[in-house]
């Protein structure tokens, strides 16, 4: 690309140009057959979100069912260990522990505003799916959640816990048998099913309007993070951290922050780093972004300790915010994750999942490097609560405790 062609950044995150792009990433690469599709949802989402009556809906469910708001708790004894003032926005504490009831919550509610009565989704860990069949129970929606064969095997409780509340898991056998096979096989049954279904995309990945409808879903989290620290601190914090596997919890808290002078920080796993050494620009699952690939252009598998990080691309907005250098990205590796780990449950007694983990192990780095200057005030987006990595931490950590 000529200097010429480079797109003039427009507003950041707003809205992605008509094509679905922000400035060089994004869009739709998508068959013929699924562009009906992501139209009319495009459609019906613009529609949906202007729409008083529905905003009121998605808070009014986000508040009574979720536990919205979510608090933002001053960590004074991380704080003084680390020499820097840690603020976490605790997504922890939502129903099913994760911000993922965010984006499923929206998602299922613009189902049942397009007459959809099924809902489809990938799932890696089965996070996703579990939040998703939790949605369908919730609106009355059937839900058929894609899952690798491996992952099963892997994630065990989770399955258990989809079909708990009434969800069908069917095995993914093509490819890796993982989250990338997942994606492509729930993209396969949308195009085949759209008629009555919806799919409920987990992360802010995919083709338009994927990318900017989920950061919406996820917005509130930065939006009402802006107005604690404001409320606590009385300004903006210095630095606003949150971990990126596909990104959403890292758009939906930069989305609040993006207007200030806080430096926007992502954290992705050392060994699932697209924005990393590893990471080339690429088109996968419909979008234009950084992808692992190898030099033949085969998408790698990302790999790390914690299965929620586990994705070979990154949100192309992500892709777009560095490029652009609004946001950083940087990465930390399952040792120092571990014991990130240990740190927030042994200083605050909140013991963290893998994935936010990742951005706490980046603090205590750069804290400690002088990188993140003492005294500094530092926004960590809690993505998630530990319970559902105990057993893994647990046969990671082993003796050594
Ligand atoms: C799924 C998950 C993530 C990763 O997803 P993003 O879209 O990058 O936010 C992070 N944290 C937790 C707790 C998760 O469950």
């Amino acid at each position: 690309m000529t200097a010429a062609e480079v797109p003039v950044p427009t507003a950041l995150m707003t809205e992605p140009d008509a094509t679905g792009r922000f400035g060089n990433f994004g869009g739709r690469f998508v068959p013929e057959s699924l562009v009906p599709a992501c139209q009319e949802l495009e459609a019906h989402f613009r529609a949906a979100w202007a729409d008083p009556a529905f905003r009121k809906r998605y808070e009014d469910v986000l508040r009574d069912y979720a536990g919205r708001p979510s608090p933002v708790t001053v960590c004074e004894n991380l704080s003084s260990a680390l020499g820097v003032k840690v603020l976490l926005k605790r997504e922890d504490l939502n129903h099913t522990g994760s911000h993922k009831i965010n984006n499923v919550v929206g998602q299922g509610l613009l189902a049942l505003r397009m007459g959809k009565k099924r809902l489809v989704a990938e799932t890696g860990a089965g996070q996703h799916g579990v939040a998703t069949a939790t949605a369908a129970a919730l609106f009355g929606l059937e839900c058929t959640v894609y899952m690798g064969e491996v992952d099963m095997e892997r994630q065990e409780l989770n399955v258990f816990r989809m079909r708990l509340l009434g969800a069908e898991v069917r095995a993914v056998r093509s490819g890796s048998r993982t989250l990338k096979d997942a994606v492509n096989e729930a993209l396969r049954d949308w195009v085949a099913t759209v008629g009555h279904t919806h799919y409920c995309l987990g992360s802010v990945m995919g083709p338009h309007p994927f990318p900017w409808m989920v950061r919406e879903f996820q917005r509130v989290i930065g939006e009402e993070a802006r107005a604690q620290c404001l409320e606590i601190l009385g300004r903006d914090p210095d630095y606003v951290v949150a971990c990126a596997g596909g990104g959403s919890n890292a758009a939906g808290t930069f989305a609040g922050f993006v207007g200030t002078s806080a430096q926007l920080v992502g954290v992705e796993a050392a060994g699932g780093s697209a924005l990393g050494a590893r990471g080339v620009p690429g088109v996968l699952h419909g979008m234009r972004s950084y992808v692992l690939q190898d030099e033949f252009g085969q998408v790698l598998e990302a790999e790390s300790i914690s299965a929620g990080l586990d994705y070979p691309g990154i949100g192309p907005e992500h892709a777009h915010l560095a490029e652009v250098g609004r946001a950083r990205y940087s990465s930390a590796d399952d040792d120092e994750v571990l014991d990130a780990l240990q740190l927030l449950a042994r200083t605050e007694g909140i013991i963290p999942a893998l994935e936010p983990a990742h951005a706490l192990a980046w603090l205590a780095r750069a804290a400690r490097q002088g990188e993140v200057p003492a005294g500094s005030t530092v926004l960590v987006t809690m993505s998630g609560r530990g319970d559902k990595d105990a057993e893994q931490v647990m046969k990671l950590l082993g003796d050594r405790l």
